[in-house]
């Protein structure tokens, strides 16, 4: 497909104005450029049909099955977009006074009471705009506690199969990252932990179903080593789809943790936002928290309450994304107590259907029950074809569905993370096996082929370590 300047044609535009009865104003030179600027020049309806062919190629959950592993894209009620195109909640100043806003603030109010509710915590701030946001706004609240305690401790445990934004939030927060390896059923070595476990540790980060999909079944002995020698447990709350509503992380014995609301609770994602990574905690570490938070008068109002002294202070402007948080609210309101435990039950029913169909024809190093996701292996495949987990996901897309996560988890080679989610038929699930299946049979028929997959989008193969390391993002004209 050609770009918008590629289409150009020289003094090609799009509207006709009648001719203007305000007279002509000659800017100064000063406020002019020496240069024309380098826009596209097209009609109307060229332009509108250019937009148009691109939209038809954007891939989203409203398009088609999309079971990104650690992601949760699942569908997500046009209810709760209505609640947040609510004109009261769009046209809302963040420095209207509280009187006035009493709409919005109950709205924070409330989420954060659900959320506290949700994850078993006593506190919590709807401020940080990510996941790795809410991770490193935690570990930040984790210093302030140790130094507060008048100690300094340097280091932090992040397990072998966590998320990459756990050791570098850990990291950008000025810790020592101390990593500790999983066994082989894929849990935590809790004898490696107690070995790790000393005065300098402030915290473990976990994730819990970890990401290969599996509950760590130690928790309650994981929690127990840290708070022995003094040290906070951190939950990386990112995907509590398999959880909510049956376990809470509080009552495992985590201290803090973050949430992405654009996951688990409603906002769709994939873009790069807006997101939302709330961070809940108990009641000790409250004191830190950043941020203006909303209290409730005794009188029934709303209210902004001052940050406390202790606070490490704001991680961003004003209340976080606010929408996102009016959508988070709109769902948990609509599922309720019953609904919101019933999706999760939904969504790890349905990883677990997929992982036992998967499992007759892909490898899936630990096929025992899973939580929302499960993680099976190209390894084997690619021993005996030369077709790797990245062929096998672009073949995928050539079938009309998503790709699951590759090569991550890092500790499953060739690995492929399947997410299929709570709002999937059967029906959807079933067809996406059966892809799957066809593109495992073409790798041992036909190999080669699949090395030249997609052949239905635009560009094919993209550079992606140039991509990563030498992105292009402005706007405009490709560089050539
Ligand atoms: C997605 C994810 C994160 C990071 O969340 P962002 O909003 O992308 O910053 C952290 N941990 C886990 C387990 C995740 O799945």
């Amino acid at each position: 497909m050609k770009t918008i300047f590629e289409k150009t044609v020289s003094g090609r535009k799009c509207t006709e104005l009648p001719e203007s009865g305000i007279p002509a104003y000659t800017l100064k030179a000063a406020c002019t450029r020496a240069e024309k600027a380098d826009l596209p020049e097209l009609s109307e309806l060229d332009l509108v049909r250019h937009y148009d062919a691109l939209s038809a190629k954007a891939y989203g959950v409203d398009s088609g099955f999309y079971p990104l592993g650690s992601c949760t894209m699942k569908y997500n009620p046009k209810l709760n977009e209505c609640a947040a195109a609510l004109e009261g909640f769009t046209d809302v100043h963040p420095l209207q006074g509280d009187k006035s806003a009493q709409g919005a603030l109950e709205v924070l109010y409330l989420l954060t009471e659900y959320l506290k509710e949700i994850t078993g915590m006593d506190d919590g701030t709807l401020q940080p705009a990510a996941g790795a946001h809410g991770e490193f706004t935690s570990l930040l609240m984790i210093k302030a506690y140790f130094e507060s305690k008048g100690g300094k401790r340097t280091k932090v445990i992040v397990p072998d199969s966590a998320h990459g934004t756990n050791p570098a939030s850990a990291a950008m927060a000025g810790f020592e990252i101390v990593n500790i390896p999983s066994l082989a059923d894929g849990c935590v070595d809790v004898a490696a932990l107690k070995d790790a476990m000393d005065g300098d540790v402030a915290a473990l980060m976990l994730t819990n179903p970890n990401t290969l999909g599996l509950f760590e079944k130690n928790i309650g002995e994981i929690a127990e080593t840290v708070h022995k020698k003094g040290g906070l447990l951190y939950y990386d709350g990112a995907n509590l789809n398999a959880v909510m509503g049956i376990a809470r992380p509080g009552d495992m014995g985590f201290d803090i943790m973050h949430i992405n609301l654009h996951k688990t609770f409603a906002t769709p994602h994939g873009g790069g936002g807006p997101g939302s990574g709330p961070v809940l905690c108990k009641k000790r570490l409250s004191e830190f928290l950043p941020g203006r938070r909303v209290a409730k008068t005794d009188g029934g109002a709303y209210a902004l309450k001052k940050a406390s002294p202790k606070s490490i202070g704001n991680v961003r402007a004003f209340y976080g994304n606010f929408l996102v948080c009016v959508r988070a609210l709109t769902y948990i309101i609509t599922l309720g107590r019953e609904g919101i435990k019933d999706a999760a039950q939904k969504a790890v029913l349905n990883a677990n259907y997929m992982r036992k169909r998967v499992s007759e024809f892909l490898d899936v190093p630990h096929n025992v029950p899973c939580m929302h996701e499960f993680v099976a292996s190209c390894e084997k495949l690619k021993e005996e074809t030369g077709v790797s987990a990245l062929d096998v996901a672009k073949a995928l897309i050539d079938c009309g569905i998503h790709p699951p996560t590759i090569y991550f988890p890092l500790i499953v080679h060739e690995a492929m993370m399947f997410e299929p989610t709570e709002t999937e038929s059967k029906e959807t699930i079933d067809g996406a096996v059966e892809m799957l299946r066809s593109v495992i049979e073409a790798a041992r028929t036909n190999p080669q082929e699949l090395k030249n997959a997609p052949k239905t989008t635009p560009v094919g193969r993209p550079d992606e370590v140039k991509a990563a390391r030498k992105p292009i993002v402005a706007f405009g004209k490709i560089p050539r």
